[in-house]
């Protein structure tokens, strides 16, 4: 299969120039069109010379995922299937707020993680998304609300962690000041604990801002949530996330997905806070949103204690408002809900 264009990068369009013999300048006018300009389309990059848009079209794909469904909440969230050049599908959500727009990214087909909750994971690892494919979502995104987002998270489908060496190719295309140009400080990495994928990230030395899903304060009770192959102990986790906030100086945040009955009583409120303040990380409680599998979300009341006795705790806490549920929009259940049907 060719290689996609959105995924080439600088030293790889510059490649691309070397090998249908122009001179530098036309690299650079390639990347600000790929990058600057976010155009994926050879004919529209008007200052090109036609042999050179001849050529990128022949030696690379110039967009290989189509938009297959929109999916849009009351609340103004849309998410999007994106069907990808070999049939599989992923999603991407595009969050408004008043003062911004974030998009939520996908970096594998499938998880392999497997949390009980998720739909996401349900069916498994299907594939690892290219750098290339990554970026297609932003590219799609960008083109519904006629702009770069305010924020990225890379919080949908996958472990992105576990899918590094693409990940990190795409924070590099999103995040440098001569491709994309988004400040790291506004790109947000998930993971589920998954250690080795954490310290990578923190040897690629730029402050993104690491979201570690937690949801348990003790290895029994995460035991009920992750799966053992890739799950790890809390303490290995909290050492990797001690040494991460060391190198980059950033805060760490903790997701916490509330299930009625296995990690919403009081005590574990309490022992949540006592890990924040060791950790100066901030909690992010998520009330489990039903995706058909044996957990319940806790009542509004149980929430609501749960948040107090955190807030009672001097934590540094917020509630997800949710902006989708009508909309398919928890993680993984557009895309599961196609495969199933
Ligand atoms: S919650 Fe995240 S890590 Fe867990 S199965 Fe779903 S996508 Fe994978």
């Amino acid at each position: 299969m060719k290689p996609l264009l959105s995924g080439l990068g600088i030293d790889g369009i510059n490649a691309l120039a070397v090998a249908a013999g122009e001179p530098p300048f036309r690299a650079r006018q390639l990347t600000e069109w790929v990058y600057k300009k976010l155009v994926l389309i050879p004919e529209k990059m008007h200052n090109l010379p036609t042999q050179f848009k001849n050529y990128i079209r022949d030696n690379t794909d110039c967009g290989s995922s189509v938009i297959s469904e929109r999916s849009k909440s009351g609340s103004g969230t849309e998410k999007l299937l994106l069907t990808m050049r070999d049939g599989n599908a992923v999603e991407m959500v595009i969050i408004p707020s008043p003062k911004r727009v974030t998009f939520c990214l996908s970096t594998q087909i499938g998880c392999p993680v497997r949390c009980r909750f998720c739909a996401s994971g349900a069916d498994g690892l299907v594939r690892n998304l290219l750098s290339g494919e990554i970026i297609e979502q932003l590219w799609h995104g960008s083109q519904i609300i006629g702009r770069l987002p305010d924020n990225i998270v890379f919080m949908g489908i996958g472990e992105g962690l576990l899918n590094f060496d693409h990940l990190a190719a795409a924070l590099d295309i999103i995040s440098s000041p001569d491709m994309i140009g988004l400040s790291p400080r506004r790109i947000v990495v998930s993971t589920s604990g998954y250690v080795p994928g954490i310290r990578k990230l923190a040897e690629l030395g730029k402050p993104f801002t690491l979201a570690v899903s937690l949801h348990a304060v003790n290895d029994t009770v995460r035991a009920q949530i992750i799966p053992s192959q890739l799950r790890y102990s809390i303490s290995e986790i909290l050492e990797a996330c001690n040494e991460y906030r060391k190198k980059i100086g950033r805060m760490i945040t903790f997701e916490y997905t509330l299930l009625a009955g296995i990690n919403d009583d009081d005590s574990a409120a309490r022992q949540l806070a006592e890990i924040a303040h060791s950790q100066h990380a901030k909690i992010n409680l998520i009330p489990y949103n039903d995706t058909g599998s044996e957990f319940k979300r806790p009542t509004p009341d149980k929430i609501r204690r749960f948040q107090q006795i955190l807030e009672s705790c001097h934590a540094n806490v917020t509630l997800r408002v949710e902006k989708g549920s009508d909309a398919n929009a928890a993680c993984g259940q557009l895309r599961r809900s196609k495969t199933q049907s």
